[in-house]
């Protein structure tokens, strides 16, 4: 099996048996966003410590495998980072988040979706200015 279908191989995984699915009680950060381009649909809630640190992360919504798979991913990878960690990502880190995957020019948004959402919920909620 080469790299690129062993991440495919992940990604399905994580499509098919999503990880953190579903709405925290009394979340800090509560925030939908929508990728019209694909169709895909988040709802991201997280619960922050009292220094900021990130440490519950659920979501919901419907979308592409991409960006369920990444949301998935997401939920796992945010716990523990702080603000400045979250809002210093962008698309290199989602792409080495997903095992190094290149994505296509039409599946950057769809990748990014649960980091947009994460970058701005923080924004709503004053942790990151
Ligand atoms: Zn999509």
């Amino acid at each position: 099996m080469n790299n690129d279908s062993l991440y495919r191989e992940q990604m399905l995984d994580h499509y098919h048996n999503p990880q953190n699915f579903g709405e925290l009680e009394a979340p800090d950060i509560d925030i939908e966003l929508d990728n019209p381009t694909c169709g895909d649909m988040i709802h991201l809630t997280a619960r922050l410590d009292d220094d900021g640190r990130v440490i519950a992360v659920k979501f919901e919504g419907h979308g592409c495998v991409i960006s369920t798979a990444s949301s998935s991913m997401f939920t796992e990878f945010a716990i523990g980072k702080t603000p400045e960690e979250l809002k210093a990502m962008g698309l290199a880190e989602i792409q080495e988040m997903m095992g190094g995957i290149r994505l296509s020019m039409g599946r950057i948004k769809c990748a990014l979706l649960p980091l947009n959402a994460m970058q701005e919920g923080l924004k709503e909620s004053g942790e990151a200015s």
